[in-house]
């Protein structure tokens, strides 16, 4: 537990997995006491949550409201069991309600069997499924989502605020790494609560498997610049360590993904056609490690990664796809137009 400004407080709840923990944080003020993600709903972290709770003087019964930055269930997986066994309310975006909810119902993993089953040759399809299950394996939760009645209380306002004694939280929809996540600001102190959409060591995941759509890549760019436009001063994310410029982080991340998809344009120029052999040309994770050496885990995340690339670069006009029958096939029209607004 680490007190970040007056009334703000780091909870670092462990979990398995390899990031090893979440951050949660307590808001306190005006007889508010409000906790910002949860942890997931294993036994280690809510006996970690409660620990740090406890290092504070304070018991769940205590909390007045939940909000959730996402819908992932190391941000939110106790919600439901908090809002179960203790009636406190929570909040989450509704379009990621809804994406937990199919996450619960067994409909995202249909989805991305389907999709793996088109886009990956045969010979590799056990391997990458091994990897969707053991994402599953990950999610697994005893309270269904549905059985919560999920609030919308709370309308679907740009920035919708709330307050905490002295503190004016404003909730920005930033979408990207999740359809429905969320940041938090506070304008007089300049600390950003940044959820996954802004990591210190990560790069946030951002992916399309089948079980979305759209352009994920250009939400994630789009939000990154919305944030850009705040002052923060103090950035609190939802894994590692605060830190305090945000606008370096955000240079990084933009470039990261600026990289990837010259890489990813290159790989298509030369001759890859589909999300599978593009995914095999790449250099993945920090170590710049090769897709043939990743787990099966990270070999299914590199895939919707690389699709969500694909998916970009067809937005701009960089590529075009062919539809088929078969797995999606990318062909090249030009490398102008990678460099444009928002990237
Ligand atoms: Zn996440
Ligand atoms: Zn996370």
């Amino acid at each position: 537990m680490e007190e970040v400004g007056e009334g703000i407080f780091r909870l670092q709840v462990e979990m398995p997995g390899p990031l090893g923990s979440v951050n949660c944080f307590l808001l306190e003020g005006g007889g508010e006491v409000v906790l910002v993600d949860t942890g997931p709903d294993v036994a280690v972290s809510r006996q970690a949550l409660l620990r740090e709770l406890r290092a504070l003087g304070k018991r769940l019964e205590e909390i007045t409201r939940i909000l959730i930055t996402h819908g992932h269930p190391d941000h939110c997986g106790f919600a439901k069991r908090a809002r179960q066994d203790h009636g406190i309310p929570f909040w989450i975006h509704p379009l990621d309600a809804e994406y937990y909810a199919r996450m619960h119902r067994g409909e995202l993993t249909l989805q991305a069997q389907t999709w793996i089953r088109r886009e990956v040759p045969e010979e590799a399809v056990s391997q990458i499924e091994m990897g969707l299950w053991g994402m599953m394996g990950i999610v697994q939760e005893e309270i269904p989502w549905d059985s919560c009645d999920i609030p919308r209380e709370v309308p679907d306002q740009k920035p919708m605020v709330f307050h905490v004694g002295e503190m004016e939280w404003r909730v920005f929809h930033t979408p990207g790494h999740s359809p429905g996540h969320v940041c938090l600001y506070e304008p007089h102190l300049g600390i950003l609560l940044s959820g996954d959409l802004v990591l210190p060591q990560e790069t946030p995941h951002i992916g399309l498997d089948g079980s979305n759509s759209g352009d994920p890549l250009a939400n994630y760019l789009a939000s990154l610049h919305l944030l850009e436009s705040l002052p923060a001063r103090l950035v609190l994310p939802g894994h590692g360590e605060p830190f305090h410029d945000l606008g370096e982080r955000i240079l990084e991340l933009r470039a990261h993904h600026q990289e990837r998809l010259h890489l990813i344009l290159e790989a298509v120029r030369e001759g890859a056609q589909g999300i599978y052999e593009v995914a095999q040309r790449i250099r993945w994770t920090p170590k710049k490690v090769s897709f043939g050496e990743l787990d099966p885990i990270n070999q299914f995340l590199a895939l919707q990664e690389a699709a969500a690339h694909l998916e970009h670069l067809v937005a701009r006009n960089c590529l075009q796809r062919i539809p088929s029958e078969g797995p999606t096939r990318f062909v090249f029209l030009t490398e102008e137009g990678v460099l444009g607004k928002g990237l």
